[in-house]
């Protein structure tokens, strides 16, 4: 059984469309049972954003999520019907169909749960189910969305109650040892750890969405990321597998990128680390991801300078919570900065790679702002103009290319 999702510039155009239909006809030929998954067409999700914004709602809003979910309730019916043309039986589903039950936000919910006995049933009838990603609907039937490349999440969820594989069909072949937009020397990588495809994603290479992958690792889903621009066959493809079944040893694996990075600074804060949980307990009920985090004493005895990093987006709803939560400190903001990261299992031998990070940045006179690490990752701050260029050194200084 295999689960196949197709993203946005794979289903963005009828011809695109077409030819998707004809990967999974083929597949369906060779005698696999097949289940499609769809994200709206290319671009149609920004523009459904900019339409509910010409009213002042957005992402987050109970009405932005319902014009969203029409995105991909278009795609879905016309990968069925291309399907059709295609000669095969194929139905399309939506969301509330199964139903995909979500928890969350609007905008940026969780599945919750979902019921796949009416595709059970189509596929016991020959018929190829088509499911709209990205969405479902909460316990008491609200329509919601699952925040940017939720069709990712979508497959593998749907992957698991189908005992499937999933395949994610996109416009690379594969997972790279960076973005190739920005290095065309990237390479494919037969094969990437879940831990490391993690901090990738969770660092900014979209390829694949953070929480499809934190999904399938905890359910033991087979998941492959594929090109839908290749003929049949034709797409070698990267496995996302467990540690153990890696085969090469290799020091770094990637190296990721995020543009559009902001650092908030709370000067004045008191030492007393209740002060530190209740700032990142707000931000967290909030919704904001907070990274890099750095707290120096202050000179002001008994006070500290806690900062942080986070997307450039949470700016105003972080300062909005907490010049609410933390009355009595000052609060300052940095922006137009970016973050790369180099990814890579072998990182954990290894402790002179911060080292090595400084020295390349720095031969390229790019000023590290915060350094931060984990098992097996190291990330820096920088300006965002110099984001390009960081990506290309360290991908080369690491023997990437
Ligand atoms: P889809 O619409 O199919 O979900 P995305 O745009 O979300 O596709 O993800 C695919 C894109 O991810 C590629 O076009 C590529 O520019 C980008 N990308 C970033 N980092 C990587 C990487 N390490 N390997 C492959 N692609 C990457
Ligand atoms: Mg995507």
């Amino acid at each position: 059984r295999v689960v196949a999702k197709f993203g946005g510039t794979s289903v963005g155009t009828i011809e695109r469309i077409r030819h998707a239909a004809g990967l999974v006809a083929d597949a369906a030929r060779r005698g696999e049972t097949m289940t499609v998954v769809v994200s709206a067409m290319a671009g149609e999700t920004d523009r459904i954003l900019g339409l509910a914004g010409a009213f002042g709602s957005g992402l987050g809003d109970r009405e932005t999520d319902v014009a969203l979910a029409a995105g991909e309730q278009v795609s879905s019916a016309l990968m069925a019907l291309a399907l059709r043309e295609a000669g095969l039986e194929a139905q399309s589903f939506l969301g509330w169909q199964l139903p995909v039950i979500t928890d969350g936000p609007p905008g940026a919910s969780r599945i919750a749960g979902m019921d796949v006995a009416v595709l059970e049933a189509a596929i016991d009838a020959g018929i190829i189910p088509v499911v709209a990603g990205f969405q479902g609907i909460t316990e008491t039937g609200e329509v919601r969305t699952l925040g940017r490349g939720g069709t990712d999440l979508s497959a593998a969820a749907l992957a698991a109650a189908l005992q499937a594989r999933c395949d994610i069909y996109t416009d690379v072949d594969g997972v790279y040892t960076t973005d190739p937009r920005v290095e065309p020397d990237a390479r494919r990588l037969d094969t990437i750890s879940h831990d490391e495809m993690l901090e990738l994603a969770a660092q900014g290479a979209k390829v694949l969405q953070t929480r499809s992958v934190e999904f399938a690792k905890a359910r033991g889903v087979p998941m492959r990321v594929l090109s839908s621009f290749l003929e049949a066959g034709a797409s070698r493809g990267t496995d996302v597998v467990s540690e153990q079944a890696i085969a090469e040893r290799r020091l770094v694996s990637g190296v990721a990128y995020a543009r559009d990075q902001a650092r908030i600074a709370l000067h004045g804060a008191s030492n007393r680390s209740d002060m530190a949980a209740r700032c990142f307990a707000s931000l967290a009920e909030a919704e904001v991801g907070v990274d890099m985090i750095v707290q120096a004493h202050a000179r002001q005895p008994g006070t500290v300078t806690l900062e942080f990093s986070i997307a450039h987006r949470d700016l105003d709803r972080a300062q909005a919570v907490l010049e609410d939560a933390m009355t009595g400190v000052r609060i300052s903001a940095e922006t137009g900065l970016a973050k790369v990261s180099v990814v890579g299992a072998g990182l954990r031998q290894r402790a002179d790679v911060a080292r090595s990070l400084f020295a390349v940045l720095g031969d390229q006179d790019i000023a590290v702002k915060v350094l931060a690490t984990s098992e097996i990752k190291i990330s820096a701050l920088i300006e965002n103009d110099a984001v390009e260029r960081a990506v290309r050194a360290l991908h080369a200084a690491y023997g990437l290319d």
